[in-house]
């Protein structure tokens, strides 16, 4: 096998190579917008959660601070009457001083019912409306994953296909060439096989993978096809990409 028909083997797996990459990625990356409508979709079931959770809180202390009230009121109705029956002032001043203490704290129950009442009001609405997605989002995201899921049925063909194709150049390569071209790409992926690279003036040529710029030698090599020519930098086999167009 001619170095250049090796060569034109290395050239062909690599864009397979390439290009099986590329539909890697994408079968695993969802399209953004997608993405978009799911975390759009958990979002709302983590503050649905939170928001529930929230709530189971609010009601234990609504219910905590209400049997509270409940005995406060009690013991101030105790004192009162205690007071309609004190025979002296100094009886009068320690029930008043009583009286006092719990009505400062009767107070401060009081007002943070009357809050934990109004958040648990603004929650059950946030809930109502956080438990619904409409009719139109719903379709809307199950109409992106029903696409998704097919787009990702042709990748899957699309790989199948990549993986016929680099078989049938493995067998064209036959084993020796193939071997060179395993070790090759395996110390050197994700490319073993990369295309010179010219400066907008055409004076200056370098490698396209690591940007070294290339003796004139090197090039001429690249460019005569009857050796292999590799980055004297990153070490990967060059081929000029005007003689093996895609
Ligand atoms: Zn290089």
């Amino acid at each position: 096998m001619t170095v250049d028909s090796e060569l034109k083997g290395y050239i062909a797996l690599q864009r397979l190579l390439d290009r099986r990459t590329a539909q890697r990625h994408d079968q695993d990356t969802a399209p953004e917008a997608l993405q978009t409508l799911r975390s759009r979709f958990s979002e709302r079931h983590e503050r649905l959660a939170a928001a529930s959770q929230r709530q189971t809180s609010l009601a234990d202390e609504r219910t905590r601070l209400e049997s509270e009230v409940g005995a406060l009121r009690e013991e101030r109705e105790h004192f009162k009457r205690q007071r309609s029956h004190v025979t002296n002032m100094k009886q009068y001043c320690a029930v008043v001083s009583e009286l006092d203490t719990v009505e400062t704290q009767l107070k401060t129950k009081e007002e943070r019912l009357v809050q934990v009442v109004a958040e648990l009001e603004s929650i059950d609405e946030e809930l109502a409306r956080l438990s619904q997605e409409t009719p139109e989002e719903r379709e809307v995201r199950e109409r992106a994953e029903t696409d998704w899921t097919s787009r990702r049925a042709v990748i899957a063909v699309e790989l199948a296909t990549l993986r016929d194709e680099m078989a049938r150049l493995k067998q064209d390569l036959g084993p020796a060439a193939w071997s060179r071209f395993e070790r090759l790409w395996k110390s050197r992926k994700p490319a073993a096989v990369v295309p010179l690279e010219v400066s907008p003036d055409g004076q200056e040529w370098s490698c396209s993978f690591c940007h070294a710029s290339l003796r004139p030698s090197l090039v001429q090599l690249a460019k005569g096809r009857e050796d292999f020519a590799t980055c004297d930098t990153c070490r990967r086999v060059l081929f000029d990409p005007e003689q093996y167009p895609d």
